[in-house]
């Protein structure tokens, strides 16, 4: 499992798709049984394709998603559907059920959901854990739309004692404003590798997670240098 730490790495494409070893262009991926988790991409972009949004209780709301665009079809103007023209399910119809069958009692825990954010063209981050609670089919005006509804998972699902404050996630329109403000690099050296995002007072000394003031992008290196400072701090006090 991914530690909080983790959720600040800025990643690529690729190395996302290594994490997961499995393609993901697709956005939507429930778990197929030798994986314990669903993986679900979200973006809160102004050029997201689909409309995800987190609620006043810090709830995550995934859209569902489309039919495959083909020729003379806008897929914007079709109900997204539960299943494939060969009558299986699609990634939507499969987390439908999953919600379905928690809500209905049918299964005890409900599905474990890892979020990844768009932060960039090819430019990602983990959103966190979630667990999959509910569903509801909207019209958005001119179609059916699904609204996945995902709670954020605490660490002590994961058998640790630890809880996860919600307030130490970074939220996403935070990750893409510093993205942009620091040019996808670190601030210290100006190297675009092996960035994270970095609380500049750190969250352990009350620092926060809610504005951007307080967060910048660190390569690997420039934060090691840093993390030896506390260390001997750490040590000689
Ligand atoms: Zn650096």
């Amino acid at each position: 499992m991914a530690r909080v730490e983790d959720y600040d790495k800025i990643i690529s494409y690729h190395e996302m798709v290594a994490i997961e070893k499995m393609p993901l262009q697709r956005g939507m991926v429930f778990s197929d049984g030798r994986r314990k988790y669903s993986i679900l991409l979200m973006s809160q972009r102004k050029d997201a394709v689909y409309n995800d949004e987190f609620d006043s209780n810090g709830h995550l709301i995934y859209e569902g998603h489309d039919v495959r665009a083909e020729q003379g079809i806008d897929p914007k103007t079709v109900d997204q559907p539960l299943e494939t023209p060969a009558g299986t399910w699609t990634e939507n119809g499969k987390f439908y059920k999953a919600a379905m069958n928690f809500k209905s009692g049918l299964r005890r825990e409900a599905e474990l959901v890892k979020v990844y954010e768009k932060i960039d063209v090819g430019v990602w981050s983990i959103k966190g854990f979630f667990q999959l609670i509910d569903v509801k089919r909207v019209s958005d005006g001119k179609r059916n739309v699904f609204k996945f509804h995902l709670r954020p998972v605490l660490r002590r699902v994961f058998n640790r004692v630890e809880e996860m404050p919600f307030n130490r996630l970074i939220p996403s329109g935070v990750k893409v404003k510093v993205w942009e403000r620091d040019r996808g690099r670190c601030v210290r050296c100006g190297a675009t590798e092996n960035l994270h995002y970095d609380h500049d007072l750190p969250y352990a000394k009350g620092g926060t997670s809610l504005t951007e003031k307080n967060i910048r992008l660190l390569c690997a290196k420039c934060n090691l240098a840093k993390s030896d400072r506390i260390m001997v701090f750490v040590y000689y006090f």
